[in-house]
């Protein structure tokens, strides 16, 4: 059922504190941890606790909650103070364009030059 957590799913399991992870924000519905193998010196994950396998099917479920995930991106670059450099919010969607972990997450991306177009 939509929402419900998985037990095959990596962030559910961090989200259940079964999998360890280094915190930075918790919400009621939201948790922001730094991503394992960073790709820029800021580099924070945040995710709806439920469960939803990417950020159209969170839109389409929980717009609320949705909204919850992008408002900590913003809360989030601005404790990691690159809210005023710039930073990037990234929902990879789909394997092909790079998903590797199927419950939706928002890529909090600063601290250093971002080109454009992404790779
Ligand atoms: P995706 O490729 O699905 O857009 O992003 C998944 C992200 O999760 C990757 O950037 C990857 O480094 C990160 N990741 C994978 N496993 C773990 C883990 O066990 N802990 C943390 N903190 N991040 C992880």
């Amino acid at each position: 059922m939509a929402g419900e957590p998985r037990s095959d799913c990596l962030f559910c399991k961090i989200v259940s504190g079964e999998v360890p992870a280094t915190v930075v924000r918790e919400t009621e519905t939201t948790v922001a941890f730094r991503d394992i193998n960073p790709q820029a010196p800021t580099h924070v994950l945040v995710i709806p606790k439920a469960h939803h396998a990417d950020a159209a099917a969170l839109a389409a479920a929980a717009p609320d909650v949705a909204a919850d995930v992008l408002r900590e991106a913003g809360e989030v670059a601005a404790q990691e103070k690159v809210a005023e450099t710039g930073y990037r919010i990234i929902f990879n969607t789909g394997a092909g364009a790079g998903q590797t972990v199927f419950h939706a997450h928002a890529h909090v991306l600063g601290g250093r030059g971002l080109e454009w177009p992404p790779g």
